[in-house]
Parts: C-alpha cells; structure tokens; sequence
C-alpha cells in the first residue's frame, strides 16, 4: 500500500515510512493512494470474530508490504488483549434502535487506547527491524497523553515526552499519566497553556537539531496508524447489528476529526453506512460547516467535555481532498486562504456531496448535562459529557428509526466527575479495578519553564532512557 498527501507535492510513503512520517513534507496529511473495498460476502463471513482477528482482516490491506502477516496478528492479538472487556468493544441498547458503542474499556478509558495501544506496539516493531530508535514529542490537555504514554511504556526504541499545561489537567488525567514511570516516559508540566505546549511541539518538528540525528516522531490524531485503527469498530459494530445486510448509522464526538473520518473510510471500503452524524460542542467549526458550508476559525470555548475542545479540525482535510476530487493543488490553495484569512467555503455541489452521508449538531454544556440525566433517568446508564453530546446530537438528527443508531462512547464517566455532578445524578462512580489505587501511587514528573530551548535541553539531556542522546 502507498500513501499520498492531501497537497500533492510530497513524495509517496509506504507504511512503515508513514507510521514515522507525521505530516507530509508540503504541510498534506498522508491517505492511502487507494482504498481497499471488500465485498458484502467477505464482510459478512467476518460475523462472530474475535476483535483482534476482525482487525486483522480489516487492516491488513494497509500494512502489506510492511509488516508480516504473522507479525501483525501477534501485535493486534497483544494490544486488543490489554482492554478489560472480553468483546473489547461492546454494544450497550439505551433505546429502541439505538446503542452506545463503548469505547472504553482500554487501559486510560478512553477511544484513544485503541489507537494508541497499537501504535506503540507498530513502532516498536518497525523500529526494533530498523535497529532504529525515536523520540515522541506530544502535547495534551488530557486524553491523548496517557493513552500515548500507555502505549508506549513497554516499547524498547522509544522515548516519550508528553507535555501538558501545569496545574490545568484534572488531577485523574495527570495521574494517568506522571504514576507511569519507566526510563523512557518523561512527563513535563509547562508553565503555560495547551497552546504553549503544541506550540513547542511544532517549533520541535520544524528544528530538529537539538535532537542530534535522532528521529522525532507525532502520535496526534493526524497520525494515519491511528485513523486506520479506528476503522476496525465501525465494522464490528455493524456486523453485531446485521450488518452488512443491514445499513447502519453512527453518531460521533467530535473534535480533530480522526475518528469519525475512519466511518467515513469504513463506508468507503464497502460498510454500508447511511448517515454520520458529527457531534460537537460550542466548539463548532464543523458544525457550521456542514449546516451552512461556512469552515471559519472560531474563538477556543472551555466546556464541560475538554477532548473535543478545537479551534481547527485537522483531519478534515483528508475529507477535503475527497470532495475536490484528490486534487492536491486545491487543497494546497484552500488550506492557503484559510491560513490567510481564517475561513472557506466549497463549492455547492461539493457541499451537497458532504450532506448527503453527513449531518452535525453543536451541543452545549447545558444540554450535556441535560442528556446526561435524561438517559440517566431512563435506562440507569451515566454517561461521560463527551458521549452525551453523541447521543442528543443522534436524537435530533437521526434520518430513520428502521436503521441502527449507535453512538461512539468516546470516554468513562469516571474521567469527567465535573459533569456528571452538574448534571445531578450524584456521584461518578468508582475508578475500575486496574486504576483503584491511582490516587496512592507514587508520581513523577518535572515542571518547565514555558520556554522552548528549555524544552529542547530536557529532551537532548533524556532522550535515550533517561540519559543523553
Ligand atoms: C479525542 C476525543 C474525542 C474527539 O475525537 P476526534 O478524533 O478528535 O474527533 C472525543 N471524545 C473523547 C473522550 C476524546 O478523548
């Protein structure tokens, strides 16, 4: 399989090749060159397996060429082999015809583990052939940080620095990530904002000397090994509700865009998949995209469900480069004007080809918590904020009651106590069982100054397990 930027000018990339890559050389994001599509017998012969041998199958197209067939079965058996579901992904029925998709279940309880898992298991592998070793530079307000640093914490070849703001993570968040303390996890803690942070990160990728030849590696949701993972459970969910002979539609948090692109490359590797619903917070770019064709940069709004808290989606230009035909020149310019001037629209019929597979709701943290205890009184099942905004976003704009309504849920309540106190259904409940004692194990992390060359130092000074690069 090759892969292609979405602007047209950097080279064609393997697998292996764009697993490291991050962004393509022009500022594109890489997508496959083309797309897998099985038919609906091969589909519907996938009913009834297991989760790792169903992402086998679904992912396998991606990969060849990069990773051994008995390679990659191993990798996906160990990584879905840590959640602490048998099904790994299990559907739950609120209501008639419509379900949650709990996506939960992963070491750091949140969607993110399914990617993340197996992207550190994907690296490790590569680089163990390679004889190579790489430095992940990330930045977080929460979610992405622990499943990276989970995902990552066995792996030989890599050291990771994950960067949050000081004192502005919740205090579950933050010990998700400083009570892993191996030599090759490095937790900071900026003097600074989750601007500050991802700043940092990019100025890092832009200039890399402070890192003495040593690779630097992104695992943030423009990252393809993790768009791919993500495909695989729009699969299973389908094949768990009749599927492929059935339709399906999905409703999905969403903030970078990652996750629900993978539905949309699901649809388009033969899943049939009727609508997808984008569901967002005040944080709305997409949604006053896809109700008014305006993709205009907004004012950042703090709100109740903080993972989908985003100014810009940045995989929405993998969507885009499919409206305008692949074309890379287009996107090259739009992405140009919108840098410049801060919005775009398509044009017509391109927009019209969006809204015929996609619809979108913008939530606010009041109707959150409204949903929340809404379903909370009907069926007993507490539902985190980011889930929440998934399910009122599919009640008001579901198409059909005959087709299978199933919202991603996206995160553990456990995660985010704030609104589910606000939404007044008492108590979150208790941390799982493998993060019980969370709150007594010993921390480590090292608070920086909001200053990049101090950055750099750090990482030059532990970039290879702790000790100097
Ligand atoms: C990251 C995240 C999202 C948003 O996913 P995108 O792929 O960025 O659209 C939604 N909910 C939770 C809990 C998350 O952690």
């Amino acid at each position: 399989m090759r892969y292609i930027s979405t602007r047209g000018q950097a080279p064609a990339l393997n697998f292996e090749d764009v697993l490291l890559a991050g962004l393509a050389s022009d500022g594109g994001l890489y997508v496959p060159e083309n797309l897998p599509r099985f038919t609906q017998e091969e589909i519907a012969s996938w009913a009834g397996l297991p989760y790792h041998e169903l992402a086998f199958r679904v992912m396998r197209p991606f990969v060849t060429g990069s990773i051994a067939d008995a390679d990659f079965k191993k990798i996906l058996e160990e990584t879905y082999g840590v959640f602490a579901h048998n099904a790994v992904a299990p559907l739950r029925q609120l209501n008639g015809n419509e379900w949650v998709l709990e996506l939960f279940h992963g070491p750091t309880l949140a969607f993110k583990d399914f990617a993340l898992q197996l992207l550190g298991r994907l690296l490790d592998h590569v680089l163990a052939k390679r004889n190579e070793r790489v430095v992940i530079m990330g930045a977080t307000s929460g979610d992405t940080g622990s499943a990276a640093i989970e995902g990552c914490k066995a792996c030989d070849n890599v050291d990771i620095f994950i960067m949050h703001p000081h004192n502005r993570v919740s205090e579950v968040q933050r010990r998700q990530m400083t009570t892993i303390l191996g030599a090759n996890i490095h937790n900071i803690a900026i003097e600074g904002n989750f601007d500050d942070c991802q700043e940092m990160v990019k100025d890092s990728f832009a200039d890399q000397g402070f890192l003495k030849g040593t690779r630097l590696v992104a695992v943030n949701s423009i990252n393809w090994a993790r768009i791919m993972a993500q495909i695989v459970y729009y699969f299973h969910a389908a094949l768990q509700l009749g599927g492929p002979a059935r339709s399906i539609a999905f409703s999905v948090p969403t903030g970078n865009f990652g996750d629900i692109f993978a539905g949309y490359l699901a649809r388009n590797m033969g899943l049939p998949v009727s609508q997808l619903i984008v569901a967002t917070n005040r944080n709305d770019i997409l949604h006053r995209f896809m109700s008014g064709n305006q993709y205009v940069k907004g004012d950042l709004h703090p709100t109740l469900s903080p993972s989908m808290d985003i100014m810009v989606s940045s995989n929405f230009e993998r969507l885009l480069f499919d409206l305008h035909g692949r074309n890379g020149a287009a996107i090259a310019e739009l992405m140009a004007s919108f840098k410049q001037g801060g919005g775009f629209s398509v044009e017509d019929d391109r927009w019209t080809e969006a809204r015929k597979l996609f619809d979108s709701l913008a939530v606010d943290d009041a109707q959150t918590c409204e949903t929340i205890a809404e379903v909370y009184q009907e069926c007993g099942e507490l539902l985190d904020p980011h889930t929440a905004i998934g399910v009122r976003a599919a009640r008001e704009c579901r198409r059909s009651l005959a087709v299978p309504m199933v919202i991603l849920g996206t995160a553990h309540p456990v995660k985010f106590p704030e609104a589910v106190e606000k939404a007044g259904v008492g108590q979150a409940p208790a941390l799982p069982p493998h993060l019980a004692d969370l709150f007594q194990r010993e921390e480590r992390c090292t608070v920086l100054a909001n200053d990049l060359k101090t950055v750099q130092a750090f990482v030059s000074q532990h970039g290879n397990r702790g000790k100097p690069l």
